[in-house]
């Protein structure tokens, strides 16, 4: 009992104290590094909070080291302009976001938002991107309107066991990952080639072989988004 007492008090003292600030051009994240692990993990869209929470859970009991993102708004300020935080990851993609939702905004605002991200996503995607032979996992909630079905056209496999529930699913960039994953009864799109630079880290994944999976579940749905992330551990070691 005490042994036990002890190693629960350590491992919250040496989580607390690893947390320390990460941020791209002011968009700031929170981090969690529970040991050592080749394992990433994110949170991206501050509004997801079923995502976040499921992800919290996680982070107390599995090694790695997390990120989420801070705030409860999906869209965050960067400069005087707004960006979706998963299309800032290549600047082709993030010039697309910035022009489609800072209508209002001068081109000397635009170029400003892309310079700060452009002077910090080096050393940011350094510290996120997981080492060699690791995995990048992000967890994403979804309203009504977006599923599966958005992604089947753009998808080089697919799998679909629960087509009663296309709100729930994954997405692989590699393709041994999607093997195993498409063993089990989640639906899951295999998304290895790049078709279009929308600056999500999907595509940054895909484009430099990193081994991502994104877990994306309807909101609300807490224990079903646990279900697929528990599958996800045992199958990818
Ligand atoms: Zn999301």
């Amino acid at each position: 009992m005490a042994a036990r007492l002890f190693s629960q008090t350590r491992r919250t003292f040496l989580l607390s104290a690893a947390k320390k600030p990460l941020s791209i051009g002011g968009i700031r994240f929170e981090t969690e590094k529970n040991s050592t692990s080749k394992r990433r993990y994110l949170h991206i869209h501050g509004n997801e909070l079923t995502a976040r929470q499921v992800l919290r859970e996680h982070a107390k009991l599995n090694k790695g080291n997390y990120y989420f993102v801070v705030g409860d708004k999906r869209m965050v300020s960067i400069g005087d302009c707004q960006i979706d935080p998963n299309r800032m990851f290549t600047r082709e993609g993030a010039r697309k976001s910035l022009d489609r939702f800072n209508n209002t905004k001068t081109a000397d605002q635009i170029e400003g938002a892309m310079a700060l991200l452009d002077r910090d996503r080096a050393s940011f995607l350094h510290t996120v991107i997981p080492p060699q032979g690791g995995l990048m996992i992000a967890m994403h909630n979804n309203s009504d309107g977006y599923s599966i079905k958005d992604e089947l056209a753009i998808s080089d496999k697919i799998s679909m066991p629960d087509p009663d529930n296309p709100r729930d699913f994954m997405l692989a960039t590699n393709a041994a990952d999607y093997d195993k994953i498409a063993k089990g009864r989640f639906n899951i799109v295999l998304q290895q080639s790049v078709r279009g630079d929308d600056g999500s880290f999907s595509v940054l994944a895909a484009g430099r072989s990193i081994r991502y999976v994104n877990i994306e579940a309807a909101i609300g749905n807490y224990e079903k988004q646990k279900a697929m992330f528990g599958f996800l551990e045992i199958v990818l070691r």
